[in-house]
């Protein structure tokens, strides 16, 4: 049943959501990013909102080819060049790989060469910005708004086609769910895992490319940018592109952890997943970046310094939890965290068929500490690549508040769900474990 305050959350979302993306890149193309000036034009009437629209680039053909090319690109990535890469990195998983059971006790088959598109695509980048010269580097910059549109006609497409997918030609019918609510259905998604013949998989897909994979090459197109604008990149740009390169590298590296997550594993995919990936994602997450094109900043050796640090403690906490609990889960407790053997507490739930499964809730390592310590490292990355900002713009700030609202809620989320699935296990997890996200206060 959908409750009151999910419909009006996503009723808010479904409306404001497009808009609030467009008010942000807007504002930094005519109003040098700020977000206060443009309400002010508009409420001393010194500006209509068709003023500001009439300014607003439109779609182009450039654009919408350049759109087409890179999804094309990155499907044919994708379904076209199985994975090499685990055949000569050690340590790296990648090639076919199973995922989580699904309600309905289905366990997918997915073909995980992200780490490969990732590389191929900067390759290319490189070649063609060193070497062959087809295109500027700053054309992801040149043409933002434009594809903005692209992007969102996409986002629309691919929700919308997930949608009647979902009520006419399922992949799987028993992983549907539906509500009866019409929004909430078109937002949360009907399928679970939405496929077109074998492999390909809207869900790693869409959130794993176009929208990652062009997050890196956004970063490297608003550097070219201010290389172009003023001579130089300034130390704030670079690290902006080397701790956010992490952080999209790490999501590479460990894609097939990825199937193990909550988007692979418990979210349906709607407009949430599609809309989010292909407009949300690209535009929303690389606001740093394209701040530092209009306003470059140098930053002072000290904080240049502890902003390194802060993202890159951040950056291990998030690592070393999520590895932790994965190592744990592969292992089915017989691995050592922090040197010992893992405490944890034994738990058991049923599928929609009635089977009954055993599952196990690690309280040992940063799992003990928080029941979401991971999000918290999440959060002092996400901290450390506004901070490299200033203080003159609220806008870059976007950032840290949406991925506090966004963990925090996934938190919440997260935890009914849990409570729903493993009843009094979870009960006697949370008095073992107290504390969410920052042990001793919340
Ligand atoms: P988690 O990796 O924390 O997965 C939560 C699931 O893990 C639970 O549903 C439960 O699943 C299982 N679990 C919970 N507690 C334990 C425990 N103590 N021991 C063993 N298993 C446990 O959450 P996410 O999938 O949301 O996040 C993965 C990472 O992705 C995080 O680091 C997050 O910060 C990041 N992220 C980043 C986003 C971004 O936009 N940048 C967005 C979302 C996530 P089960 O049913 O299997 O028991």
């Amino acid at each position: 049943e959908v409750d009151w305050f999910s419909l009006a959350s996503i009723l808010f979302l479904l409306v404001f959501a497009p808009l609030i993306v467009y008010y942000f890149i807007m504002s930094c193309d005519q109003y040098q990013c700020s977000l206060i000036d443009p309400v002010i034009d508009l409420l001393t009437g010194n500006k209509y909102l068709s003023d500001i629209w009439n300014k607003t680039p439109t779609l182009t053909y450039r654009a919408a080819g350049i759109y087409t090319l890179w999804v094309a690109f990155q499907v044919v990535l994708y379904m076209c060049i199985p994975d090499f890469c685990h055949k000569f990195l050690p340590g790296y998983v990648g090639g076919v790989q199973e995922g989580a059971v699904t309600p309905a006790g289905v366990v997918n088959k997915y073909e995980i060469n992200g780490l490969q598109a990732w590389i191929v695509t900067h390759v290319l980048w490189f070649a063609n910005a060193y070497y062959f010269h087809c295109f500027s580097p700053t054309i992801i910059f040149d043409n933002w708004i434009p594809l903005l549109w692209c992007a969102n006609i996409l986002g629309y497409a691919v929700s919308t086609f997930a949608m009647i997918k979902g009520y006419f030609f399922p992949t799987n019918a028993k992983d549907c769910k539906f509500t009866g609510n019409f929004f909430y259905d078109y937002m949360m998604g009907i399928e679970f895992n939405p496929r077109i013949g074998k492999w390909f998989d809207f869900k790693l897909f869409f959130n794993g490319r176009p929208g990652i994979v062009a997050w890196t090459l956004i970063n490297l197109s608003y550097a070219a940018k201010q290389q172009e604008l003023y001579g130089q990149v300034t130390n704030s740009m670079i690290l902006v592109n080397v701790l956010q390169g992490i952080y999209v590298l790490d999501f590479f590296w460990n894609e097939a952890w990825y199937l193990k997550t909550i988007d692979i594993c418990h979210d349906h995919f709607g407009w949430y997943l599609g809309w989010g990936d292909c407009v949300w994602l690209p535009y929303l997450y690389t606001l740093q970046g394209l701040y530092l094109v209009y306003h470059p900043v140098q930053l002072g050796t000290a904080n240049a310094v502890g902003i390194l640090m802060l993202g890159l403690i951040g950056y291990y906490i998030f690592r070393m939890t999520n590895h932790q609990k994965d190592l744990f889960r592969r292992t089915n407790g017989n691995c050592k965290i922090w040197g010992k053997k893992p405490e944890y507490i034994e738990c058991s739930y049923m599928s929609v068929d009635g089977t009954k499964y055993h599952s196990k809730l690690m309280t040992s390592g940063f799992w003990g500490w928080a029941r979401h310590f991971n999000y918290t490292g999440d959060l002092m990355g996400s901290l450390a690549y506004c901070l490299t900002c200033g203080f003159d713009h609220i806008l870059p700030y976007f950032y840290i508040v949406y991925m506090t609202i966004l963990l925090t809620h996934r938190c919440i989320r997260d935890e009914h769900r849990c409570f729903s699935k493993y009843g009094k296990d979870w009960k006697r997890y949370t008095s073992a474990v107290p504390y969410r996200l920052i042990p001793g206060l919340f």
